[in-house]
């Protein structure tokens, strides 16, 4: 069984069959960095982080391409409003961008190209559409893409959704980078500069001072790093038009060639049944979220943006955090259990193993992740039942042959969580104190004070800790 994947352009769901495998291509509409990401971005960069894992999982050699977007009118107003340079404005929001996806544990993408770096390869792009003549410059300098010459030339605008060209008006044009998402207009590719622009602009010999729109700039990257044609383009739904049907136009338009094979789109997110807004108090970053009292954890959002398939939407909540912590923490004492019967032995994955052929099976029908987190859930269920602590009445030949089935089970989990991204706690954040006092306890009782060390034990427990003495010494546990 191959993977299968809803391709945006034919509207079905698809075998997965790369230009040039083992290689992948994979672009993904990277942030626009004027503000903090908040969570339903969070939601699509882990699900982009999702399909990169689970093919590398399948020994393809991906190439993740995440642009940012560090120019563009909101940058160009805040940069304005703050009186701040446009690097420095943006190099704050990057940063915070990548400390986040590190936090959320998606794996850094291998291309983060700036779009004001690339302002060569748009200007040649452009110069591309202008010498086939389906751009052309207007009366304000600007350069806008031509769709009534896109579309004598015989090529297809509207093909990741149906447009009605009835109401197009011809000479329509539309130099905003956020505009009305239904009109079919032509599209700023260069704008030429004005007063409020600043100091941001850049001298091209050929299409003269300003800067680039914001839909040319992915094309120009996109292509620039992973070639006319490539596998797999992602992002949100509300980018299916008009910014990725823009792409498309821009690309072939330019190059005469099919841009991409497979468009991926991940659905809305809400929270608490509502849409996102700053004015319901429901809007979230991850920061907000970490700083909560609850003080939640990476692990946890990545865990709760992971729960709805891709193309379902999503309704975020505090309880659904909750309950991705209570879910983790069973994954955890899971985890807890098989490594103390393993001890110091390595597994491997066996042939057949039930998790990962439930869990991958699961995943290659279109990303089907609930169906993946069901045999994870049973998996944990299964061990749990099959679990029992080395006991001194076991023989030396079960305890071995226990420790082994167990070092197993541990490498199919940790070739899962490849994909999952939970990782699984190995130390409880222990804080000073009671380290301390658990240090007291040891000393105490390797000078054989069991008095002493009772004290200990019942002035950690009062502090929410409970200990347990095993032979590999005292196991430390929150209440
Ligand atoms: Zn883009």
């Amino acid at each position: 069984m191959g993977l299968k994947l809803f391709n945006t352009l034919s509207r079905s769901v698809q075998e997965f069959a790369p230009l040039n495998p083992p290689k992948v291509g994979v672009y993904c509409c990277g942030p626009t960095v004027y503000d903090f990401a908040h969570i339903g971005n969070w939601r699509t960069f882990v699900f982009g982080d999702l399909v990169r894992r689970y093919l590398e999982f399948k020994d393809f050699q991906v190439t993740h391409v995440m642009n940012i977007t560090d120019v563009e009118d909101k940058i160009i107003r805040r940069v304005r409003e703050t009186k701040t340079p446009l690097r420095e404005f943006t190099a704050k929001y990057e940063a915070a961008f990548f400390e986040d996806l590190k936090t959320l544990n998606c794996r850094e993408p291998h291309h983060k190209p700036r779009a004001t770096e690339h302002i060569a390869d748009i200007v040649s792009l452009i110069e591309k559409l202008v010498a086939r003549g389906i751009a052309y410059k207007a009366a304000d300098g600007s350069v806008y893409f031509s769709i009534e010459k896109y579309r004598g030339c015989g090529c297809n605008y509207g093909q990741l959704l149906k447009l009605n060209f009835d109401e197009m008006r011809a000479g329509e044009r539309v130099k905003s980078d956020e505009y009305a998402k239904e009109s079919v207009a032509d599209f700023a590719l260069w704008k030429a500069r004005v007063p409020e622009d600043g100091d941001v602009f850049w001298r091209s010999e050929s299409l003269g001072e300003g800067r680039p729109g914001w839909h040319i700039e992915c094309s120009a990257m996109s292509m620039n790093i992973l070639g006319a044609s490539f596998d797999l383009h992602l992002g949100g739904e509300d980018l299916i038009f008009p910014h990725h049907e823009d792409e498309i136009a821009q690309s072939e338009g330019a190059t005469g060639q099919p841009f991409v094979k497979y468009w991926l789109h991940g659905a809305h997110l809400l929270v608490e049944c509502k849409k996102m807004s700053k004015s319901l108090g429901n809007f979230f970053t991850l920061r907000d979220l970490l700083n909560r009292p609850e003080k939640f954890k990476g692990r946890e959002v990545r865990f709760a943006l992971l729960q709805a398939h891709y193309r379902e939407t999503f309704n975020f909540t505090i309880e659904g955090l909750l309950g991705a912590r209570a879910a983790l923490m069973r994954i955890d004492e899971c985890i807890g259990k098989l490594r103390e019967l393993a001890g110091e032995n390595t597994g491997q994955v066996q042939e057949n193993d039930t998790l990962i052929s439930d869990f991958s099976s699961a995943l290659e029908d279109d990303l089907n992740i609930s169906r993946a987190w069901a045999a994870v859930f049973e998996w944990v269920r299964e061990t749990n039942l099959w679990y029992n602590p080395h006991s001194q009445d076991e023989t030396l030949v079960d305890r071995v042959t226990r420790a082994k089935v167990a070092a197993n089970k541990l490498a199919a989990w940790e070739k899962v969580d490849s994909v999952l991204g939970v990782g699984v706690k190995t130390e409880v954040e222990i804080p000073a104190d009671i380290l301390a006092l658990l240090e007291a306890r040891q000393a105490a009782r390797r000078a054989k004070d069991f008095k002493r060390s009772d004290a200990i034990r019942d002035e950690l427990k009062a502090k929410g800790w409970t200990i347990e003495d095993t032979p590999k010494g005292q196991k430390l546990k929150k209440i």
